[in-house]
């Protein structure tokens, strides 16, 4: 078992099952998205969960879609979601549609109707709430529950051919309209709705509800822990109810248990919102680096490992909370630490020139790709008369506890030389335009000639070598921590954060940046991590979204 999920209290009802035999040696999850949108990191604790029991009871895990909604739902949907459960390093056992089982689940629902079990209502969706009555008062019958068989087969033949309008008839169960629990009043069933579906096209007008079509394709699958959220505790009788009615198809159905859907810091995980940030363009796609969705987080550079150690992290519990988007973070730097290579980049170039070494000269010197990492190796860095530092590693008139460059100061470049700024070169607007600076030529490597220290050790490329980029930076989308509570009519619209893309042009990196393949991973020393985008790097445009910077602020909250 995997360390951090096997103490969860699904694993004890698993294991209670197994002792108890319940389905023999046999443990069997599903993960059942619908594909209405793409998925979002809140989906990827759920796949973590089904998936990961699969593996460590050694059973199956299916990929299900839940497609009963033909209005909401599209193939880029499908598509999108396989490639995410994909990334994140899982494989279905099978993969199944719900709408595979529309001829079962209507054979299904003609043996409740035959049993006397279901029947068809003429009442509006607003009268049937109307009946349904609330908590606190009983519901009504609807004057259609006492129907002949006769009668609700036949309607209900018709409203499948399309006799009758959208919204005009349904098919409900006949629950009891005293019940405690409002989804056992007389659920409904079968909705009549003209649309064309993504996979059955045109063959059906009439669609079963997510609780008629969720616990018998689970059934149908040979589930045998079916894993939802908190919200669906209260369908869970009615999802025992309507398996119970199909006993002898179903002898021991699957069993049902809840946990509470991840929160995150900072953002919205509401699929409704997701899909109006990206129909609106508040962002720019689904996939856009700032999004919670999973083809989000991988764009902007995090790792499938890093959002499966997030989600064993993060747990499983029965209580709704708030994740700080803090700790997503954290895993991702202690995985890049290990693995990503660091460069050098200059995001806000000066230009610094060492008026005491030969022009036309270059030297290489060799940089360490990966402290945490012997094996990632070197590689050689050129070095040349000209370079470029960070902008904000330099200050004319330095405070106290400033301790980079500034007029007569000493630095080390990195791996490189001690260089010492001499003078400050302004245009006639009074502008800073570039250093004057002098080595010291027995500093070589970055070592101290003589024992003499020097305060800071900055990043630095060689303007003749450098590659011009493109860097993204990337900062959260929401400037409250849970902008989804919506109080006092404010709108999470209102709440996003105006700075959360910043864009650079010109940014000058050490030449081997261009030849990295888009999406992979590195550190540019001092300023965080990056990587080459995945749709827009290229050697002639390379072009860096920023992952995360260098502060843990995890590890601040934490106290580690
Ligand atoms: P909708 O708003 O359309 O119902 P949904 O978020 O429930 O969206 P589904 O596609 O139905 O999306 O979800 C697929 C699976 O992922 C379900 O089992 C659901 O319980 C789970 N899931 C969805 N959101 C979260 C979340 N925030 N945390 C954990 N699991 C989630
Ligand atoms: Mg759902």
């Amino acid at each position: 078992m995997a360390e951090n999920e096997s103490s969860n209290f699904i694993y004890k009802f698993i294991d209670e099952d197994l002792e108890a035999k319940r389905w023999g040696e046999r443990v069997a999850t599903r993960f059942p998205p619908e594909p209405n949108g793409y998925l979002h990191i809140g989906h990827a604790k759920s796949i973590c969960l089904n998936f990961g029991i699969a593996r460590d009871y050694k059973g199956s895990c299916n990929l299900r879609f839940d497609d009963t909604n033909p209005a909401k739902e599209e193939q880029e949907y499908v598509d999108s979601i396989m490639e995410d459960v994909l990334w994140l390093g899982f494989k279905w056992d099978n993969l199944y549609f719900a709408s595979d089982y529309f001829d079962k689940l209507h054979d299904f629902a003609i043996k409740l109707i035959r049993e006397g079990k279901a029947y068809v209502c003429d009442l509006t969706a607003d009268e049937i709430r109307e009946y349904r009555g609330t908590l606190t008062t009983p519901g009504k019958e609807s004057p259609y529950r006492g129907r002949s068989v006769e009668e609700n087969l036949d309607l209900f033949y018709r409203m499948g051919k399309g006799e009758f309008p959208d919204g005009s008839r349904v098919l409900r169960a006949k629950g009891d309209m005293a019940s405690g629990n409002l989804n056992m009043r007389d659920p409904v069933m079968y909705r009549v709705l003209t649309a064309t579906h993504h996979r059955t096209g045109d063959k059906w007008c009439i669609y079963p509800m997510y609780d008629w079509a969720h616990g018998q394709s689970d059934a149908i699958e040979g589930i045998t822990h079916s894993i939802c959220t908190l919200e669906f505790e209260d369908h869970r009788p009615l999802y025992d109810w309507f398996l119970a009615q199909l006993g002898e198809e179903f002898p021991t159905p699957p069993r049902q248990i809840e946990f509470a859907r991840l929160n995150l810091s900072h953002t919205v995980l509401s699929k409704r919102k997701l899909i109006e940030l990206v129909k609106d363009s508040y962002v720019d796609g689904w996939d856009d680096p700032r999004m919670p969705t999973i083809s989000g987080f991988r764009r902007r550079g995090f790792t499938p490992e890093s959002i499966r150690d997030f989600a064993g992290r993060i747990g499983v519990a029965k209580k709704d909370s708030l994740v700080d988007y803090a700790l997503l973070e954290h895993c991702l730097r202690e995985d890049l630490n290990k693995r990503a290579e660091r460069r050098m980049a200059v995001l806000h170039p000066l230009k610094v020139v060492i008026t005491n070494y030969p022009e036309g000269e270059t030297e290489h010197f060799e940089c360490v790709n990966n402290p945490e990492d012997e094996s990632a190796g070197t590689r050689m860095v050129p070095f040349s008369r000209e370079l470029y530092i960070e902008r904000d590693d330099f200050m004319e008139d330095p405070p106290k506890k400033f301790f980079r460059l500034g007029p007569g100061r000493e630095v080390r470049l990195r791996s490189a030389y001690f260089i010492t700024c001499e003078k400050v070169v302004k245009d006639a607007d009074g502008e800073l335009v570039e250093l004057h600076c002098t080595y010291d030529p027995e500093s070589r490597g970055g070592a101290s000639p003589d024992g003499r220290k020097v305060k800071a050790t900055l990043h630095w490329v060689s303007a003749a070598h450098a590659v011009d980029a493109t860097v993204r930076l990337y900062d959260r989308l929401f400037t409250e921590e849970n902008p989804g509570v919506e109080k006092d009519g404010i709108s999470y619209l209102d709440k996003m954060n105006p700075d959360s893309l910043t864009e650079l042009e010109g940014c000058k990196v050490e030449p081997s940046l261009s030849k990295l393949s888009p999406e992979e991973r590195v550190q540019f020393e001092r300023l965080g991590y990056f990587v080459a985008d995945r749709r827009e790097h290229s050697a002639e445009k390379p072009t860096f979204n920023r992952v995360t910077t260098l502060r843990d602020a995890w590890a601040k909250i934490s106290g580690k």
